[in-house]
């Protein structure tokens, strides 16, 4: 095993860097000497660091990457067998010209399979088919003592559940079963809609809600007053292969991951982007956008992950970095988006990134993020007002009985979690039992106090 180095890491929003003994792992017994050599400042895993905040760096311990990103296919039934550190993107590569589709996939596939159901992610459908945790079959995982477990619905589904949305605190997963969908085609066949108001654009997702199995909208956070909220829906479903054009039937489940090309790193340390560019850039963005259109057929990438068209755009923020805030909140409070959104516009931020979806029903994971509502991500650069901005929103989110995604955050504070997430101490009691001297430990977990209790 390696001794590891001494790195300043951070998340994708380039805030609150730490310094971390980051350690690359081949093996469960690399793995396990790893947590017997650990101090009190204990141990975390990390995949491939795209979450935004603290969640996957350990300040004065140890971080932990796993090197093994192997996967099987079955191709008869779909489930797969996936190494916890491969990525998405290796995922998609095998499974789509199988005819597979990952049931889950975020707005990135450089993701994980250990990150993404640590932090339980979801997807444009989880109106439809839920957060990742839905479609596990089972995960084997290594837990403080340095036993590999497995778990699953019946056997300790209390770990299970926890560890699923428990970011990485009750242990490392190792493997993962998952259950895959079926598709025809790699192509989507997507419809846009172009809303000019918040309460149109709302009404349109609140009514497709059955008719699509995706759904997104971009909200322009640029504009108040009567154009608050304005924004583009697109509905999608993966296409049959009746939808393609004749000449791409012979090979419809055609993929390749595209070539990326990444923001040199010089921009990271220039003069963020500018107020004028994004609002140049959203007003470009929204009178592009049809009014309608139907059955356009895209790419799975440029419909699932069009921010990968870029490698490493969040460098496009400058030094400080930026803050990407999610939140929840009821579905019969979508006065608390309007009040977000006001917020946001007021304080006039180079904010470009604003994504609007319905979430259907959560899961049993005692701090899964996604419960019945309307959630809402915004982008905002780092300032000297920004904490003020965040405390406004914070206290919508309350008032509302909203809660934030702990993949995102980097600012909010211990109360806000305890208020949000009502089955913390459920999640803490399970934790308590798997790790009793609190081996796995994160800054995130620290900023939270997450694990007392
Ligand atoms: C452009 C972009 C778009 C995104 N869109 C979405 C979205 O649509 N929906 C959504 O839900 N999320 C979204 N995210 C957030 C992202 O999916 C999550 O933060 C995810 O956890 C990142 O996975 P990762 O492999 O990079 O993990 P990291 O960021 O490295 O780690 C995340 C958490 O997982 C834990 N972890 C990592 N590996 C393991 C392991 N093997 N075992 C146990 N714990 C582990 C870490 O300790 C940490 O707590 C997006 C992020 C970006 C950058």
């Amino acid at each position: 095993m390696n001794e590891g180095n001494s790195q300043v890491i951070t998340g994708w929003g380039r805030t609150s860097p730490s310094r971390t003994r980051l350690i690359g792992v081949q093996s469960e017994d690399e793995l396990r000497r790893a947590l017997a050599r650990a101090d009190d400042r204990g141990v975390i895993g990390r995949g491939l660091g795209r979450s935004y905040g603290d969640a996957a760096q350990n300040s004065g311990g140890t971080t932990i990457v796993l090197s093994s990103s192997d996967i099987y296919v079955d191709v008869a039934t779909g489930v797969v067998d996936a190494a916890g550190g491969a990525s998405i993107d290796s995922l998609l590569q095998q499974t789509i010209p199988e005819g597979w589709f990952v049931p889950v996939t975020p707005g990135t596939r450089f993701v994980t399979v250990g990150g993404a159901i640590a932090a339980d992610v979801h997807g444009k459908n989880h109106h439809r088919d839920g957060s990742i945790g839905h479609h596990l079959v089972d995960l084997t995982m290594m837990v403080a003592s340095g036993e590999v477990v497995v778990v699953d619905r019946e056997r300790d589904s209390e770990l299970f559940w926890a560890t699923i949305g428990g970011m990485g605190l009750t242990g490392i997963i190792l493997r993962a079963r998952l259950r895959m969908i079926p598709i025809e085609t790699s192509s989507v066949s997507v419809r846009t809609e172009r809303h000019s108001h918040l309460e149109d654009l709302m009404a349109s997702m609140e009514s497709n809600d059955e008719s699509y199995r995706y759904a997104v909208a971009w909200v322009d956070g640029s504009v108040g007053g009567s154009r608050l909220g304005r924004g583009i829906v697109t509905y999608g479903e993966h296409a049959t292969i009746d939808m393609l054009p004749s000449l791409r039937r012979s090979a419809p489940l055609d993929y390749r991951s595209p070539r990326v090309v990444n923001v040199p790193e010089f921009m990271s340390r220039v003069r963020p982007l500018r107020r004028s560019t994004a609002v140049a850039f959203s007003e470009l963005w929204f009178r592009k956008a049809p009014k309608q259109r139907v059955d356009e057929l895209v790419s799975i990438p440029s419909y699932f992950h069009p921010l990968d068209g870029v490698g490493k755009w969040n460098r496009l923020y400058g030094p400080r970095g930026f803050i990407q805030h999610q939140c929840v909140v009821p579905l019969d409070a979508p006065h608390a988006v309007r009040a977000i959104l006001e917020r946001v516009v007021r304080d006039r931020p180079a904010n470009v990134v604003n994504v609007l979806k319905r979430f259907g029903s959560g899961n049993a994971g005692p701090l899964s993020f996604p419960r019945p509502g309307w959630t809402l991500t915004v982008d905002i650069p780092v300032t000297d007002d920004l904490v003020h901005t965040l405390r406004d929103i914070d206290t919508i989110v309350g008032e509302w009985g909203g809660r934030h995604y702990l993949a995102k955050d980097a600012t909010a504070t211990s109360r806000s979690i305890r208020s949000g997430y009502e089955r913390l101490a459920e999640w803490q009691a399970v934790r308590n039992r798997v790790d009793p001297h609190r081996v796995w430990q994160s800054d995130l977990g620290r900023r939270l106090d997450l694990c007392a209790g």
